[in-house]
């Protein structure tokens, strides 16, 4: 079995979130093709779409790669999807089989239209002859689709953005490159606790595979950070929120900030591990942690101080879907704090005239699918327009510094588009506007302001006699009345997009 592109054969160690269940390259590679052979008797081939809707697991990767094994093309799904976000998604991409960790998953998956199974039913007979995928292999070229995946535009339903089995290659294989000795270090362990409904946690995931890296899977940060002690990862990809989380964990406390910034000081380049190490803090990160590469939203420096001091370098990258999320990636002995990197080998980073980043190379996108497919990011010449701003420094490291596109980017590195959520909250007839914040906060809040002649009414109607105006911001009556907008608006998103907190803020009430 190939790693889906290339002559990559399996040779990573993979291992479930319990730990019992590890796999060796030939043991996965058997039970890879045993699915296979299950999709393939269902019907499943070259092109057709696949949708997994799981939180990370050692099942959904070895359903993924029987799946671009076929030439078959992997949808993920994300698992905190609301029921208009997956009924999208499966629409749109034409999806023919759906596949859920549980039976509740595979029924969200068949309520919206598609036949679906659990990981268990599929291959259920463990001693099933494993079949040939040779042929379809063969068969798999380096533009052919591995897996659409859908992403939130400014408006409107996410796109599904596809990304070919060269994209995926190019992405994987040249972060490996770039970011060398994180992956190839002797006796290389991770914990892949990134969702793997994210482009990021797919080519993480793949370039694993090709360093051949043991592998442990599991299903988000919280189950990471009792784990990681009998894990002992040498490396880690997270993004910003969840090295927050996994200090927090373990109450410590940021570094006060001249500590903050005599650990910075001088470490321009952090790779030294000069930092006294701290021994039960150490242990409680598995002991073996030396790097983490961290992307997805702006990584704050002190969080990058607060691991220095324990000898951990946290490596900012910076991608997006439409690049296979590697665009440009930080080295443990070379890292920059402060920048993103320098570009993956075989990428180009521009900056415009105007401040944009633009990208170009093997692992962008060649464009979107379904109700998107007229839509393009990529202009004439052959650049990504990001709609990030930044710079590029001296030494050829980029600088992400602002943002041209209308998303808010939380610290857990979800986009969240303001616009329709405004728009929606702004529907319900109490409400004259609404503004949607929380860049770089671990949730997304909201701004509401009343519209002054309903509110005139809506106190009449319940008899209302108090002085009216800003005093009644506080009225739990006048709050749930707004949290009903909120809820409507957070009907159409994830958790992970929706509105947690909202505030009335004065307007021109009277
Ligand atoms: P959605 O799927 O809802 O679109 P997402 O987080 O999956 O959300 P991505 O395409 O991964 O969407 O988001 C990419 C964006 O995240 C980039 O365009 C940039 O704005 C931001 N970003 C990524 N990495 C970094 C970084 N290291 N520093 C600052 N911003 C970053
Ligand atoms: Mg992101």
């Amino acid at each position: 079995m190939r790693v889906s592109f290339g002559n990559c054969s399996l040779r990573s160690i993979l291992v479930d979130a319990t730990g019992s269940v590890s796999l060796s390259g030939a043991q996965a590679d058997d039970r890879v093709r045993q699915i296979a052979g299950d999709l393939a008797a269902r019907g499943i081939g070259r092109g057709d779409r696949v949708a997994i809707l799981a939180v990370t697991s050692l099942d959904w990767v070895l359903v993924d790669l029987a799946v671009l094994a076929l030439g078959a093309v992997v949808v993920p799904v994300y698992p905190t999807s609301s029921e208009h976000q997956l009924n999208h998604v499966v629409t749109d991409s034409g999806a023919r089989l759906g596949v859920a960790a549980d039976d509740t998953d595979r029924a969200r998956l068949t309520t919206a239209g598609i036949e679906a199974l659990t990981f268990a039913e599929l291959a259920p007979d463990h001693d099933a002859v494993p079949m040939s995928v040779e042929d379809h292999l063969g068969a798999v070229r380096a533009h052919d689709t591995a897996m659409i995946v859908y992403t939130s535009g400014t408006t409107g339903d996410a796109k599904g953005c596809i990304i070919t089995h060269g994209n995926m290659y190019a992405a994987a294989a040249n972060t490996v490159d770039r970011a060398g000795a994180m992956f190839t270090e002797n006796d290389a362990a991770t914990a892949l606790a990134l969702p793997l409904s994210h482009v990021f946690g797919q080519t993480m995931l793949f370039a694993s595979l090709l360093a051949a890296t043991r592998t442990h899977l599991l299903p988000g940060v919280p189950d990471l950070v009792p784990a990681l002690p009998g894990i002992a990862p040498t490396f880690l990809a997270l993004v910003p929120y969840a090295l927050e989380k996994i200090r927090k964990a373990h109450r410590l406390h940021l570094p006060a900030g001249e500590e903050t910034a005599a650990l910075l000081r001088g470490h321009d380049v952090i790779g030294e591990r000069d930092h006294a190490v701290d021994q039960p803090t150490s242990s409680m990160l598995g002991g073996r942690l030396r790097s983490v590469i961290c992307g997805g939203a702006t990584l704050d420096a002190t969080t990058v101080a607060f691991y220095a001091g324990f000898g951990v370098t946290i490596c900012n990258c910076y991608g997006m879907t439409e690049t296979a999320t590697a665009a440009s990636v930080n080295a443990p002995e070379t890292n920059r704090v402060g920048t993103v990197g320098r570009p993956i080998p075989g990428t180009t980073i521009a900056v415009a005239d105007d401040g944009e980043v633009l990208v170009s190379g093997p692992n962008v996108s060649p464009g979107y699918w379904g109700a998107a497919a007229d839509r393009t990011a990529v202009d004439a010449d052959g650049w990504l327009h990001t709609g990030d701003i930044g710079d590029i420094d001296p030494h050829g490291y980029l600088m992400i510094t602002g943002r041209k596109k209308e998303i808010l980017v939380t610290s857990g590195g979800k986009n969240v588009a303001p616009t329709p959520l405004e728009d929606r909250i702004r529907l319900h007839p109490l409400v004259s506007n609404a503004i949607v914040v929380g860049e770089g906060m671990p949730f997304v809040a909201a701004l509401v302001t009343l519209d002054a002649a309903a509110y005139a009414r809506w106190r009449s109607e319940r008899g209302a006699t108090g002085p009216g105006g800003d005093a009644d911001l506080a009225d739990p009556a006048l709050r749930d009345a707004v949290a009903e907008a909120i809820a409507d608006a957070n009907s159409l998103v994830s958790r992970a997009e929706s509105v947690r907190e909202f505030r009335i803020v004065p307007g021109d009430l009277t």
